[in-house]
């Protein structure tokens, strides 16, 4: 691949990023950011970046990613490059180059900075058809190329019964992770994001105790593909989170995190959301992965 003109401290600021161990974001807290098909300004992106940034000597423990329109990744990957922010993408081919009018492969997100991508959102989907299948290989194509992955999972209807909700989970992340060894969990996040609970469509929001059995076939789940190694996995919660609402996802849920959309679009509203998550997790629940 021809790398595309970047001066000098470009190059070799993303290098850096790009060889950062997975150790180095094993931290005990997850927060991310989607921000879908968001018009946002360059000057305004990398704003976003910087007052996060001036958030985390707050926020301990934290690991936090931002999945801007490709176009704005480089320049926040620059921004977030001397801290622990994760810019990544929403969206990416499963081959490494070829015939794919309009498709983007890993290495070109990477020539731009990107650290983390996102497979299996509810509306890549439903609006765009992405099987389990193709989830699948987009996923190993990423781990293939170094890249850390947000797999997300969920079920369609607020009230489907237990055995419906085990066989959505076994299936979503037995089919995405065939094939994949358990050594990649430490590049992996696992996002639970009921169908139903996300978005402007959203129908409402699951319960405490809704949540925490998702997250339980989640886990569930997850060990029968990796086995213990499934352990280090963060999990994460996403749907119609806000400040003032995430005690109900946090408390006690065995999750790891928020996956947050609406809330975070404005940079002091996601911090100060994961500020009271944290306050809640830290104190009352045992969420943090050994
Ligand atoms: C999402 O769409 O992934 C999401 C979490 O959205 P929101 O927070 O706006 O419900």
């Amino acid at each position: 691949m021809t790398v595309s003109k970047q001066t000098g401290k470009e190059v070799a600021t993303i290098a850096r990023r790009s060889k950062r161990s997975p150790a180095e974001f094993s931290m005990k807290f997850t927060f991310g950011t989607n921000w879908k098909m968001r018009n946002l300004g360059r000057d305004e992106a990398r704003e976003y970046v910087r007052v996060v940034a001036a958030s985390l000597p707050r926020l301990a423990n934290t690991r936090i990613f931002i999945l801007p329109p490709v176009t704005l990744i480089r320049d926040m990957a620059l921004e977030a490059a001397e801290n622990r922010i994760l810019i990544g993408a929403q969206n990416f081919h499963w081959a490494p180059e070829g015939e794919f009018t309009g498709e983007i492969s890993t290495a070109l997100l990477k020539q731009e900075g990107a650290a983390i991508v996102m497979v299996g959102h509810a509306e890549r989907r439903s609006l765009f058809g992405e099987s389990d299948q193709v989830i699948n290989r987009k996923l190993k194509r990423a781990l293939a190329d170094g890249l850390q992955v947000v797999l997300c999972v969920g079920d369609s209807e607020p009230d489907l019964a237990a055995a419906k909700l085990q066989e959505t989970f076994f299936r979503q992340i037995g089919i995405a992770l065939d094939g994949v060894a358990p050594d990649a969990s430490g590049k992996l996040i696992v996002a639970y994001e009921p169908v139903w609970a996300i978005g402007e469509a959203a129908k409402g929001a699951p319960s405490g105790e809704q949540v925490t059995s998702c997250v339980d076939l989640i886990r569930r789940a997850l060990q029968r593909a990796f086995g213990g190694a499934a352990d280090e996995i963060p999990v994460l919660y996403g749907g119609s989170v806000g400040p003032g609402n995430c005690r109900q996802f946090v408390a006690g849920t065995g999750v790891n995190g928020l996956f947050v959309g609406r809330s975070a679009r404005d940079p002091h509203r996601f911090v100060l959301l994961i500020q009271e998550a944290l306050s809640v997790m830290e104190k009352k629940t045992p969420n943090a992965p050994p």
